[in-house]
Parts: C-alpha cells; structure tokens; sequence
C-alpha cells in the first residue's frame, strides 16, 4: 500500500492547483492509505494522532471541505449518524456501495452496469454521465446468516 501513495499524492496535487501545505498532506496522507474505506472525520482524526501527528478537528473539517470542493474528496451519507469522507480520484471512481440497513456496513463493489449504459443514458436523455456512485440497500451476507 505505501508504495502507492507517492503517485496518487502527485496526481491530487496536480488537480489541487494549490500549496500542500503540512496539514493538507498529512490528512491526503491517511486518505491514500485508507483508499478502499469510507473515513469519518473522527476516524482522520485518530488515525492522524497514532502516527503522533497533532491535526484539531476544525483544521481537519476546513481542509476536507477545501478538498470536497476542489472534487477531490466525496462526502458520502449512508444514512449513520457521521459524514463520510473518500477520495474521488481517478483510481477510485465508478464503485457502487452496498449498505447493510442492520450493522451499517459498507461494502464497495464495481461491475455492476453494463458498459452501454452511458450511451443508454446519453441516447434516452441526452445525458453525459461522467462518474457515477449507486447505493444499494439490503442486508450483507453475515447479517443474513445471523
Ligand atoms: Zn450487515
Ligand atoms: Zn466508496
């Protein structure tokens, strides 16, 4: 996974189009290595200060939202009581989430869609579709058997 992080870092700040500055990286830094999960920004948090790295949350809220709004970071609500946060980066675009409605588990799936969709859409509706992201309700596969 580490040796992931250094090129995903250079495509964001390429898109970023501003300073990285020491909070910026550290935050982008947790976001790269946590890329197959959904963060809070209580979890950025924590994950921050075990690596004895000291961000206060209002720096963490203010640098995501500069993030959201550069189309780098996505906020996602699965209907729980936290905002969710994950890159919206090349590498990580055009997954579904599966949502348990009993545990509250996400689960991360892509395939989904036929490849002609988007000509489907652009034909009935004349609409472009660039990226997308479903949420599918249900009930995962452990709370099934439960
Ligand atoms: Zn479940
Ligand atoms: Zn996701």
């Amino acid at each position: 996974m580490e040796a992931n992080v250094i090129p995903i870092m250079n495509n964001i700040v390429d898109k970023m189009d501003m300073r990285l500055t020491y909070q910026r990286k550290v935050i982008l830094n947790v976001l790269i290595e946590n890329i197959d999960k959904h963060l809070t920004a209580n979890d950025i948090y924590t994950l921050i200060k075990s690596k004895h790295n000291i961000i206060g949350m209002a720096t963490i809220y203010r640098t995501i939202d500069i993030l959201n709004k550069k189309g780098i970071v996505i906020k996602h609500d699965f209907g729980d009581s936290a905002a969710k946060y994950e890159l919206e980066i090349e590498q990580n675009k055009n997954h579904h989430h599966l949502i348990c409605k009993k545990c509250g588990k996400v689960i991360e799936m892509s395939g989904l869609l036929k490849d002609d969709f988007y000509e489907t859409l652009l034909q009935d509706k004349g609409f472009e579709c660039t990226d997308y992201k479903l949420k599918i309700f249900g009930y995962c596969a452990d709370c099934r058997n439960a």
